[in-house]
């Protein structure tokens, strides 16, 4: 029979709703092997845990080690680049960075420097000119690492792409995750023979965006949930595709046999399959999520790229018209 292969490359497990604390609201008790055991059911098999700052980046390490389906990211995120100037110096802030990326790709745990880019939607939290700079600044660290990217773009394509091309030479690969853009964004990045687009349900949320993800080849898909947020909302456009369903309770009313209504969790980037395999009118599910999984592989998890190859041609490519 066939199965679903998936990984989910963008989980935020160490965010406080999977400790069950909601605005600092102690609601359930902390269920990460409850939402972990959800995930594998589902035909997820690897996930990567997204580091966001160096503190997140350590606990995201921490996290990776107790399963070994579970990887991470080290970097910082845009809306977090004040965090190299607030450190008093931002050289040193840099090299604790790179010793941990080093730590964690010891373990072989760590996939991936990020997440880092450019994010124009939340200057309130960083501004623009900072988040160019130490964006620009990692790609110094996934060059000494040789490690691929785990790119965030937000309302800047123009900026993130010069940047990108700028230090084309020090950029092996990556994925520009929660992909939201026009259809200009997409072509843009796409342009980049070694970048890959990631969609959640924040990429699915319109029929424009529909329309957009609809022309982005399969060979260049990567699928997330970017949990506990960007879920597919039953208003979203893309919902209507959604296949698979799991019993969801209020958090208020928190029962472990069910998913926490409004937190998305691993296990539902099914659905991302799902509506990304309706919108490009792909009715082989199956080989599209091989597909994908071949995908991923090449760039986060390239000792396995053969195995992933062998499952590719059991299944047969998936084409999209
Ligand atoms: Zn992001």
């Amino acid at each position: 029979m066939a199965t679903i292969r998936m990984i989910d490359i963008a989980v935020n497990l160490t965010d406080s709703m999977f400790k069950g604390i909601y605005n600092g609201k102690q609601q359930h008790i902390a269920d990460i092997s409850t939402v972990l055991s959800r995930a594998w059911s589902a035909g997820v098999d690897r996930i990567i845990v997204t580091g966001g700052s160096l503190k997140e980046s350590k606990e995201a390490l921490a996290i990776a080690e107790t399963d070994a389906r579970l990887f991470c990211t080290v970097g910082v995120h845009p809306t977090r680049c004040n965090e190299f100037d607030e450190s008093g110096d931002p050289e040193t802030h840099f090299q604790a960075l790179l010793s941990l990326a080093k730590e964690g790709m010891d373990k072989g745990k760590v996939v991936a420097i990020g997440e880092c880019g450019l994010d124009y939607d939340r200057l309130q939290f960083c501004p623009a000119d900072v988040q160019k700079k130490y964006f620009e600044k990692q790609f110094e660290l996934a060059h000494m690492m040789k490690l691929p990217m785990f790119l965030h773009m937000r309302a800047a394509s123009e900026d993130f792409c010069d940047i990108l091309q700028r230090n084309e030479d020090r950029f092996t690969g990556g994925v520009a995750h929660s992909f939201t853009g026009s259809a200009e964004d997409r072509d843009r990045l796409l342009s980049f023979s070694n970048l890959y687009i990631g969609l959640n349900g924040c990429s699915l949320k319109t029929s424009e965006n529909l329309d957009v993800v609809k022309d982005i080849p399969v060979e260049r898909l990567m699928i997330e949930t970017d949990s506990p947020y960007c879920e597919i909302k039953n208003t979203h456009a893309g919902s209507k595709l959604v296949k698979s369903s799991w019993p969801s309770k209020k958090k208020e009313k928190y029962d472990q046999d069910s998913i926490v209504k409004g937190r998305n969790e691993p296990c539902l980037v099914r659905q991302v399959l799902e509506v990304v395999a309706g919108c490009k009118s792909i009715s082989d599910v199956d080989s599209l999520s091989k597909t994908i999984y071949h995908n991923t592989c090449r760039v986060f998890f390239p000792h396995d790229l053969d195995s992933a190859a062998d499952a590719l041609l059991d299944g047969g490519q998936a084409t999209s018209n």
